[in-house]
């Protein structure tokens, strides 16, 4: 199996979450039903407008382009390298060796000063934590090479450590170092021993549901997809992206307001207010854009995690079963707050990566699925399937795949 199947997993795992927030309805004379379609059919428009726009620039920049020769084109792919992770060029004004170097200067004290290594083993097992997840990513390095370590670019050391922490965590550290905390790894060892958790149900947009079943996994299954995702991470060079971002998009926005001022106001007064006014807005959006953008992130990192905890042999369902463990160890009031406030959250709910995984899964292990599947769809399905958002459409494909 190749790359291309985790972009395709990317791509349905996206479809499986973005529902139309006003969707397209059969034509109707309720006033709610027609305001719904005439916002749909005008976002729908500014789309189309959007993409005409972008499509004429490129165009543009291409014309240029061949006269002065490939300049910008050079330019922007070195600017704009592909992600190995989705197959998608983003932003990237970091070098690789610039952040394998920062990534070592950042894991030397956390290794030495801040967290100690632990000794302690799996529960039920003569295992040390630290050695089953080194194993672990060894065989993880091992199955998932060109994506890590795309050839001909400097290569980043994968290497994980596990510390003696009291808190559910794992983080990496950009270069390819990856921390997994003590008393996660117990205690998802502790709840696979005593079959705490049997399956997970995810309730797709159309309504209808799917219950998973989460037996037969092991820790080493589960902790495969935990240390892929913290992989993922440093493979897409997510925190380098991140920084990227924020510098363009400041310069951008710092000219956009700069010129705003000169044009629309005269005295030095007002401008004082504008200006103020209009930093202000500028940071809530570069913080709305980070929270969205770290979000988008931790999708891209649990679909490929389980990705590449599959093509070296371990059971993706691992990575469901984590965030089930990680959703139902906070209390059902916490989780139901964190649904509703997912736009002001680094992370999103337990609830809709548990769906954007399955879409994954399906795509990227459909094997892993087989059998483990059980659906229940509503009597009164409300939508109507000719305007069905690509949502519902994907909940749709996924549900013959696995009757
Ligand atoms: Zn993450």
């Amino acid at each position: 199996m190749n790359s291309s199947s985790l972009y395709i997993a990317q791509k349905k795992a996206d479809e499986v979450l973005s529902s139309h927030m006003f969707p397209r309805y059969a034509p109707t004379k309720n006033w709610g039903t027609r305001t719904c379609n005439v916002i749909h059919d005008t976002l729908d428009t500014t789309q189309k407008i959007a993409q005409t726009i972008k499509y004429l620039a490129s165009a543009f920049f291409r014309a240029i382009d061949r006269c002065i020769g490939s300049i910008f084109t050079k330019m922007y792919y070195h600017f704009h390298p592909i992600n190995p992770v989705n197959g998608q060029r983003h932003a990237m004004l970091f070098s690789r060796s610039l952040e394998k170097f920062l990534g070592d200067y950042l894991f030397y004290p956390i290794n030495t000063i801040f967290l100690m290594k632990t000794r302690e083993k799996i529960p039920y097992t003569k295992e040390k934590i630290g050695s089953v997840v080194d194993e672990i990513t060894k065989n993880l390095v091992a199955a998932n090479t060109t994506i890590l370590n795309p050839p001909g670019e400097v290569a980043f050391e994968y290497k994980t450590e596990a510390m003696l922490a009291p808190d559910f965590n794992a983080f990496a550290i950009p270069g390819g170092k990856v921390i997994v905390y003590s008393a996660l790894a117990k205690e998802l060892a502790e709840a696979l021993d005593g079959n705490d958790i049997k399956d997970t149900t995810i309730t797709l947009d159309d309504g209808s549901r799917a219950t998973i079943n989460l037996e037969g996994l092991t820790v080493k299954d589960v902790l495969a997809s935990l240390v892929g995702h913290e992989m993922a991470h440093v493979a897409s060079r997510h925190s380098m992206h991140m920084i990227s971002l924020k510098l363009i998009r400041g310069a951008v926005l710092d000219t956009v307001r700069g010129i705003l001022e000169t044009l629309f106001v005269r005295s030095e007064e007002r401008r004082q207010g504008l200006s103020t006014f209009l930093h202000d807005l500028q940071h809530l959006l570069e913080d709305f854009s980070d929270l969205f953008l770290s979000r988008k992130h931790e999708f891209e990192a649990d679909i490929t995690g389980a990705f590449f905890a599959k093509q070296a042999g371990y059971d993706p369902r691992g990575g469901l079963y984590l965030q089930e463990f990680l959703r139902t160890s906070q209390s059902p009031i916490i989780q139901k707050i964190r649904e509703y406030t997912e736009i002001i959250s680094t992370h999103p709910p337990g609830s809709k990566r548990l769906r954007a995984l399955f879409a994954a899964i399906a795509i990227i292990d459909p094997a892993a699925l087989k059998g483990k599947v059980t659906w229940k769809t509503p009597k009164d399905n409300p939508y109507d399937m000719t305007y069905a958002s690509p949502a519902v459409l994907a909940a749709k494909e996924l549900q013959k795949d696995f009757k």
